[in-house]
């Protein structure tokens, strides 16, 4: 059990369980765009770790551009998308083949404002990959290619997720005690 400022969280996907899982889902990618010199968005903050683990084990040229936008504060989502200084054109995303890192999907809101966006930008493609999604809670119509697991409704940190700040650099993910 470990304590991040108020609350206590239990252990709940552990460190080898992700990492086994993680290599599949970059296998997957790499047999769909191994010559495709895919570019990599990671959805920061909370995808930088995943993402990073994805594409050292991706095989094949790729590239990275970091995304943020952000819908959650606290432990609650704030029930708004923030595009803040995203910066993406046309220019750079036309035809290229996009894979969407994403660390967690809970109503989809984020997602599916985001890739809206991208698709006005006209790229060749379109992967989404998310470590984790509540399914209790997709309220939005998104389309998800690739999930890592799939959680019960409950707020979990570890491995890029964070509770107010805290908890991003844990190596397995934890789960909320109630
Ligand atoms: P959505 O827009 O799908 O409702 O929310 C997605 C975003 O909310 C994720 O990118 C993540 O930043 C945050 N989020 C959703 N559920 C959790 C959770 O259980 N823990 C943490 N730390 N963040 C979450
Ligand atoms: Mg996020």
């Amino acid at each position: 059990m470990i304590q991040l400022h108020d609350l206590h969280f239990a252990p709940f996907i552990s460190e080898r369980r992700i990492r086994t899982r993680v290599l599949a889902l970059a296998q997957t990618l790499t047999a769909q765009l191994a010559d495709k010199k895919p570019l990599f968005m990671p959805i920061l903050n909370g995808a930088f770790v995943f993402a990073a683990d994805l594409m050292r084990h991706f095989e094949g040229a790729c590239e990275v551009r970091f995304v943020r936008l952000q819908s959650y504060v606290g432990e609650k989502s704030s029930g708004e998308v923030r595009f803040a200084d995203i910066g993406l054109s046309k220019e750079m995303i036309a035809g290229r083949h996009l894979v969407v890192v994403e660390d967690i999907v809970d109503s989809g809101q984020t997602l599916h404002f985001f890739l809206d966006y991208l698709r006005q930008l006209e790229p060749g493609s379109l992967t989404t990959v998310a470590l984790l999604r509540k399914p209790s809670a997709v309220k939005f119509d998104i389309s998800l290619d690739f999930v890592g697991f799939d959680i019960a409704d409950k707020f979990v940190v570890g491995y890029g997720l964070d509770y107010d700040g805290l908890g991003r650099n844990l190596r397995g993910i934890f789960m909320k005690n109630d």
